[in-house]
C-alpha cells in the first residue's frame, strides 16, 4: 500500500492577525456546523479513491482549528478512521492557538487520537504579539503548553516569527531561550512576509510599517539556526528544526512528494500526480456540490522539477542521479561554483549560503 497524507482546513479564527493572508475568517462562527458537514461530505467522496493507501499523517490546519469545538475535530477523526486505512502510528496534528485551548479540549483531542500539537507562539514578548494582532499573550502559551503536557502530548511544535515590526535581535534571542527552556520537540521559524491584502500590506503601502532591515532579519535567521543547533534541534528543512526523530511527518510528506488530499475551503491536493484545489470562500465551499475549482494533470517534466525543488528544501538534499538533463547538470555545476550547492557521494544539497538564497537556486530547476 502507498502512503497518504491528509490535510483538513479549518478556516475559522477569532480575529484576523495583521500579517495573515491565509484563507481564514473571523466572525463567521455561525457557519461552523454547515462547514463541517460539507467537509465530512468531501472526505467521504474521496474514500474509495484511497482504497490502496495507508494514511500516515493527518493535519488540522487553518485558520485556528483549536478555536472550534473539540467535538468537531473528534467527529472528523471518527469519519476518517471509519473510511480510510491508517498506518499503525500515524502522526495526527492540530494547530492550536494558545488563546483558544483548555484542559478539557486537550483531553478530548487525546481521546480522538490527536498526538501532536502545533502552537502558533510567534514570540514571547506581549508587545510584539499585540503589534502583530495575535489574540494570545505569552502567559497563555505557558498555560496551554503545561496543560498539553499534562494531557499526555509528547510531541509539540512551536512557531517562531522573526523580522517583525519593533522586533530586535535581542527579542528573538529571548524568544529562543524561552522556547528552549520549555523544550517543545519541534520548532518552525518563519520570517515575516508582508502580503498585499493584509493590514501590514496596507501599512507598508502607506509607509507606516517599520521593519528590521534586511541585514538584521538575516542576523535573526542565523541566530535561530545557531542557537537551536546548540540546543539539540537539528535543522532538517529551511524553516524547520526538530529534536531527534521528531521531524514533522506531515510536512515531510509534502517535501518528498507523497500523495496527499487537502479537504476544506481552498485546500489543495496532489494525488496520483493530479493537482487540484478547492473553492476558497466559505459560503461557496458549503453550497457547491463540486468543491474542486482547479485541476491539473502533472507532466513528467513538472513532477521531475518538483521532486528536485521540494527535495532541495531538505537539508539531506536529493540524489545525484535526479539531475540528469544537460541543463540540470550545468545548473548544478554553476551553483556549486557559486557556493550555493554542495555534494557528497550520493546527494546534492544546499550549502549555508544556499539556504539564504534558496529561491535563486530553485529557479534554475523550474
Ligand atoms: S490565527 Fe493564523 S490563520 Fe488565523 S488570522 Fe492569525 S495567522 Fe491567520
Amino acid at each position: 500500500m502507498k502512503n497518504l497524507a491528509i490535510y483538513l482546513h479549518i478556516p475559522f479564527c477569532k480575529k484576523k492577525c495583521k500579517y495573515c493572508d491565509f484563507n481564514s475568517y473571523a466572525g463567521k462562527q455561525e457557519l461552523v456546523d454547515d462547514y463541517m458537514r460539507a467537509l465530512v461530505g468531501e472526505i467521504l467522496s474521496y474514500a474509495k479513491a484511497a482504497n490502496d493507501y495507508l494514511v500516515t499523517s493527518v493535519y488540522f490546519g487553518g485558520g485556528t482549528p483549536s478555536f472550534i469545538e473539540a467535538k468537531n475535530i473528534a467527529d472528523v477523526m471518527t469519519v476518517l478512521r471509519e473510511n480510510y486505512c491508517f498506518s499503525i502510528s500515524p502522526e495526527v496534528t492540530v494547530e492550536a492557538n494558545p488563546g483558544t485551548i483548555s484542559a478539557e479540549k486537550l483531553q478530548r483531542y487525546r481521546e480522538a487520537g490527536i498526538n501532536r500539537l502545533s502552537f502558533g507562539v510567534q514570540a514571547v514578548q506581549d508587545e510584539i504579539l499585540k503589534e502583530i494582532g495575535r489574540i494570545h499573550r505569552f502567559a497563555d502559551v505557558e498555560k496551554g503548553y503545561f496543560e498539553a503536557r499534562k494531557a499526555g502530548f509528547e510531541n509539540i511544535s512551536f512557531d517562531l516569527m522573526f523580522g517583525l515590526p519593533k522586533q530586535t535581535l535581542k527579542d528573538v534571542e529571548e524568544s529562543l531561550e524561552v522556547f528552549i527552556a520549555l523544550g517543545p520537540e519541534h520548532i518552525s521559524a518563519y520570517s515575516l512576509k508582508v502580503e498585499e491584502h493584509t493590514v501590514f500590506g496596507r501599512l507598508q503601502k502607506e509607509k507606516k510599517l517599520i521593519l528590521p532591515s534586511e541585514e538584521e532579519e538575516r542576523e535573526m535567521y542565523y541566530l535561530v539556526k545557531k542557537r537551536l543547533k546548540s540546543a539539540g534541534y537539528r535543522q532538517y528543512e529551511i524553516s524547520n528544526f526538530a529534536k531527534e526523530g521528531r521531524e514533522s511527518q506531515h510536512n515531510l510528506a509534502y517535501w518528498k512528494r507523497t500523495d496527499y488530499f487537502g479537504f476544506g475551503a481552498g485546500a489543495a491536493s496532489c494525488f496520483e500526480n493530479c493537482r487540484c484545489s478547492n473553492e476558497e470562500s466559505l459560503e461557496g465551499y458549503i453550497e457547491k456540490e463540486e468543491k474542486k475549482v482547479y485541476e491539473e494533470k502533472l507532466t513528467k517534466e513538472v513532477i521531475h522539477s518538483e521532486t528536485i525543488i521540494l527535495g532541495l528544501r531538505l537539508m539531506e538534499g536529493v540524489q545525484k542521479e535526479l539531475f540528469f538533463t544537460e541543463k540540470e547538470k550545468a545548473a548544478v555545476k554553476k551553483l556549486m561554483n557559486y557556493g550555493l550547492l554542495q555534494e557528497d557521494n550520493e546527494r546534492i544539497s544546499l550549502t549555508e549560503r544556499g539556504l539564504d538564497l534558496a529561491n535563486q537556486v530553485f529557479v534554475e530547476f523550474i
